[in-house]
């Protein structure tokens, strides 16, 4: 499946660490490349990467170092909960109340506590919909409040699929609202994940924390 005419873009993450340093946590997404890529991120000191898929996630992550912080970034299926969570340490796309029960029950099987971001559809002009409308947001909080074993650390959104700056600032600007009024209410709200390859710049302006960078990361060879 994999093609090895990638690699890591030792450049590009140098300037991407310069840019984020002190500011935000960059999670390097490393879906669709290979262990060997990704070892080569992790040798210039990254830890922490980003899947979307759990049968990739499931694969890569065994012949990799244990050190790795593996998010799921993608859409989850509660049936591939169970096997993804021997690996992941954060689950940023936690879209509804019946995959937090699933995670919940799994993580109490494991014996642990996971992390978890809710994700948040902000784009509403956008097609593509996964994550939950915002108006959820508190009934969401209060829904998971009672499931010990997981923790919603924070929320994650994506910008909007256009080039028009101001559409992109104003949805990173709800996005940062949208945080802000949960951390005043959640303490263990602090973490707000926003921020691709093609705008993340804008993110960071809007008070971004943790930023999801896949594809500059990675140059053809
Ligand atoms: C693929 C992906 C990213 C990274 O996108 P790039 O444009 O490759 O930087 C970030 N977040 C999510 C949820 C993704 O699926």
């Amino acid at each position: 499946m994999y093609y090895n005419v990638y690699m890591f873009a030792e450049k590009e993450y140098a300037a991407v660490r310069r840019e984020t340093e002190g500011r935000a946590v960059l999670c390097t997404v490393s879906k669709k490349h290979s262990v060997t890529e990704i070892r080569q991120a992790y040798d210039l000191g990254q830890r922490i990467f980003g899947e979307n898929k759990a049968q990739e996630l499931c694969r890569k992550a065994p012949e990799l170092p244990e050190d790795i912080e593996w998010h799921f970034i993608g859409h989850l299926q509660r049936n591939k909960v169970k096997q993804i969570l021997p690996y992941v340490s954060c689950i940023q796309s936690l879209d509804s109340l019946r995959l937090a029960e699933t995670i919940n029950r799994e993580a109490e099987r494991q014996n642990r506590v996971l992390s978890c971001l809710l994700e948040f559809h902000l784009a509403q002009d956008d097609t593509e919909k996964t994550g939950l409308p915002s108006s959820e947001a508190f009934a969401m909080m209060e829904a998971c409040t009672p499931l010990a074993n997981i923790r919603i650390d924070g929320i994650m959104a994506m910008g909007p699929n256009t080039e028009d700056e101001t559409r992109i600032r104003e949805v990173f600007a709800e996005g940062r609202r949208l945080f802000e009024a949960l951390q005043a209410q959640y303490p263990s709200v602090h973490i707000l994940s926003m921020g691709m390859s093609d705008d993340y710049p804008l993110a960071l302006e809007a008070g971004a924390n943790m930023v999801r960078i896949g594809s500059k990361l990675f140059q053809e060879e």
